[in-house]
């Protein structure tokens, strides 16, 4: 039921319309006069009124504010579905009391590389690989990424390691190649509200990552995931992925309150990114450790084999050694807060 609080004093002329208008639109209106004010109470399946009706009813002589009992986002709600989402991928289910990490270099450079990268992390206990060859980059000048070739490469990882794979789809003209490579689909920050894109891969049954817009709100981030859900595919995993502040000190603000509050919206589970999120290699440990213990259902971490060489985001990349000391740290903190790695 949503609630329509209207101005004091607001007069039954007014009260009438409002009435009438939803009437016509198949509710019914409990109205409690008070002694400072009048409210209406909207009985019916209000889930239905969308947000541009509701700001009609906003904009009406005598109403001063509307609650809307029910979220903007349906499908992803956690009104809508009390139990939390797993989703299986491979011999891995996300969501469950094990916490999955998505391991591996921001760009895919070369298979050696790759090949190289994909079983250190696979020793340390990383259960899927991760890389871009769609690089999102802010310079038009800086790499790109292999495209398709970069697919191949991580086919072949998959296929040596058993690792599944996590890479980003920046455009629904690749979605083809994606669909033949990739094991989940990533929609990077800049993409978040891409809608076109989004329902591409909502028309897809393949599991899909979708990371916090870089100034996006938490609801637009659900706004974005019920775009997926609506054509279909309830596959989605969310990624906080830092936001931007006026603090410079990092690449991004992590936020981290996001996790528990995110839990509390949503059945969907959720992955924290502390790399991209603090920007500096040093601080990935302790933001990683921290997101467990907030509630993360997984980490995806950038690992470089040689990050000073690195053809994208070295400064924010472990090397294999660190990775591997971190994993054994997060089983500790995995324990603690009743998961595991
Ligand atoms: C990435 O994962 O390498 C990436 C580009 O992430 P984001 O979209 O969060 O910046
Ligand atoms: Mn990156």
């Amino acid at each position: 039921m949503d609630i329509i609080v209207l101005k004091r004093g607001a007069a039954s002329k007014e009260l009438r319309r409002i009435v009438k208008k939803l009437e016509a639109k198949g509710f019914k209106a409990n109205i409690s006069k008070g002694t400072e004010r009048t409210v209406i109470g909207v009985i019916g399946d209000t889930s239905k009124i969308t947000e541009d009706e509701g700001s009609a009813f906003q904009m009406m002589p005598g109403v001063e504010k509307i609650h809307r009992i029910i979220k903007p986002f349906k499908l992803a709600s956690r009104d809508f579905k009390s139990r939390n989402t797993t989703i299986k991928i491979g011999r891995s289910t996300i969501g469950s009391k094990k916490i999955h990490v998505m391991a591996g270099p921001c760009a895919i450079e070369s298979e050696p590389t790759l090949l190289k990268i994909a079983k250190e992390v696979k020793n340390a206990g990383a259960t899927f690989i991760r890389g871009g060859a769609f690089k999102p980059r802010t310079s038009p000048y800086s790499f790109q990424g292999l495209r398709e070739e970069g697919l191949k490469i991580l086919a072949q990882a998959r296929k040596k390691t058993g690792l599944p794979v996590v890479t980003e789809l920046m455009d629904p003209r690749d979605i083809d190649a994606i669909l033949k490579y990739a094991d989940v689909i990533q929609i990077g920050a800049r993409n978040m509200q891409n809608f076109r894109l989004l329902q591409e891969v909502g028309a897809h049954n393949k599991p899909v990552l979708l990371k916090r817009g870089l100034s996006a709100t938490i609801k637009e981030l659900l706004m974005a995931a019920e775009y997926i859900m609506a054509k279909g595919n309830n596959k989605v995993i969310l990624c906080e992925r830092g936001i931007r502040t006026f603090e410079t000190a990092t690449r991004n603000t992590l936020d981290l309150s996001a996790i528990p509050v995110l839990k509390n919206l949503t059945h969907l589970p959720v992955v924290v990114d502390p790399s991209h999120g603090a920007g500096k290699w040093d601080l990935v440990a302790p933001m990683a450790k921290a997101a467990i213990a907030a509630g993360a259902d997984g980490l995806m971490i950038e690992v470089h084999s040689n990050p000073e060489e690195a053809l994208s985001d070295g400064d924010q990349s472990l090397k294999p050694a660190k990775f591997k000391k971190l994993m054994k740290e997060l089983k500790l903190v995995a324990k603690a807060v009743g998961r595991e790695i």
